[in-house]
């Protein structure tokens, strides 16, 4: 078997405070499971721009097509924002999205018990909840043509289009009937069929493709507005959710949110098999650089270490390694283990970003 390759971008402001503790992680993989990854680190974002004048230099991009997956730490900072908005540093991260062609973004809303009380929802309501929302991320409104801001007589019009093709929504309503068999067997696809015809399309295509080739799996059809509403009363009624790029932006957020703070959130982007039969693969924390905490030690490292986990079990096939790490933040999480943004009114001592990372790979030691 080839050495799994991993690409390693930890980017601006927390990004490499919280890849360093992903970095332990791994070399505790090496040390005492003998699983060793061919792992090399390139630059991303401002920290691109600083050095090569681009967001992402064309040598990084071939690189990041080459391995078997690309883990990023986040881009961007207040130093950046006055650059032209071809050279931003999330210009880096949409290139790498959109030259992978990753269209299915993975977001699971996992409430660990120990945080349950973080949430905005009851505990009954949240506690041991795990669903994953699969998002279309490289067509719909966001993409669509024509799109502008055009004069129509007196007054100025914006336009964007909400557009579809069969293929676009076939290859994620895949995605997300695969995912199902691994976890609950159950999908509900979302979108707004009553009033918009790229909707309708959406559901017929999603019903196509789930009775001719994944009739084992159920399936469920809400509207979007009914499903936001759902998913803060209910939550645990569903196990994947599937939608198009729009609604998925935001019922994503929401589905996130009720399990507490941003520093827990991982995320996954994946595109279709290569040669070796594992997906273009993208993994990141769903938080941003953080600016207002970077350099001091107060990043929590979670996210981005729950987004290793999803790769190992994505793009590496080890998902027992996988599970390994999710339990031994669910671990150190119930043993009172805490950063500062997981601090609650009761308050206490908050452990470094690097406390983190040590407790996580003690808890690991402890899973042998
Ligand atoms: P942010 O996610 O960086 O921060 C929002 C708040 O959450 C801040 O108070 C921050 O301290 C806190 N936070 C975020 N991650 C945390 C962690 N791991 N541990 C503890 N606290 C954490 O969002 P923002 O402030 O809106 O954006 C800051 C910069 O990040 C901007 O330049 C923005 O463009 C960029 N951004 C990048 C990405 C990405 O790289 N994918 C995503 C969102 C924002």
């Amino acid at each position: 078997m080839t050495t799994p390759s991993l690409l390693i971008l930890p980017g601006d402001g927390i990004g490499p405070e919280v890849m360093a503790e992903v970095r332990k992680i791994i070399d505790w993989m090496g040390a005492k499971r003998g699983l060793v990854f061919d792992v090399s680190e390139d630059l991303v974002g401002g920290a691109a721009y600083d050095k090569h004048g681009t967001p992402l230099h064309d040598d990084t991009m071939a690189k990041a097509q080459e391995v078997d997956a690309v883990l990023l730490g986040a881009v961007g900072g207040p130093k950046y924002d006055v650059l032209d908005f071809s050279v931003k540093p999330e210009r880096g991260l949409l290139r790498l999205r959109k030259e992978m062609d990753l269209y299915a973004n993975l977001r699971p809303a996992q409430c660990f018990d120990a945080l349950s009380d973080f949430s905005s929802l009851k505990k009954e309501v949240v506690a041991g909840l795990d669903i994953m929302i699969i998002r279309e991320l490289t067509s719909g409104v966001y993409f669509g043509e024509p799109r502008g801001i055009k004069k129509e007589g007196n007054e100025r019009v914006g336009i964007n289009t909400q557009r579809y093709t069969e293929s676009e929504i076939a290859r994620v309503a895949r995605s997300a009937f695969e995912m199902a068999r691994k976890r609950g067997n159950k999908v509900c696809s979302m979108e707004k069929a009553n009033v918009m015809e790229s909707g309708i399309l959406w559901r017929d295509v999603v019903q196509e493709i789930h009775d001719a080739e994944y009739p084992d799996v159920e399936l469920s059809h809400m509207y979007a507005d009914a499903g936001a509403m759902q998913l803060t009363r209910w939550p645990k009624q569903f196990d994947v959710i599937v939608t198009d790029n729009l609604f998925g932006d935001l019922l994503s957020d929401l589905a996130a949110m009720l399990t507490g703070s941003l520093g827990m959130l991982p995320s996954a982007s994946l595109g279709a098999p290569m040669a070796n039969g594992r997906p273009k693969a993208l993994y990141e924390p769903v938080h941003g650089s953080a600016p207002d905490i970077a350099g001091q030690g107060k990043a929590n490292p979670i996210a981005c270490i729950l987004s290793f986990a999803m790769a190992l079990r994505y793009s590496f096939d080890m998902g027992e390694e996988a599970d390994r790490v999710e339990k031994a933040v669910e671990k150190v999480l119930a043993d009172g283990v805490r950063t500062a943004d997981l601090m609650g009114p009761e308050g206490g001592v908050p452990v470094s970003t690097s406390g983190m990372g040590d407790a996580i790979v003690a808890a690991l030691d402890a899973s042998l």
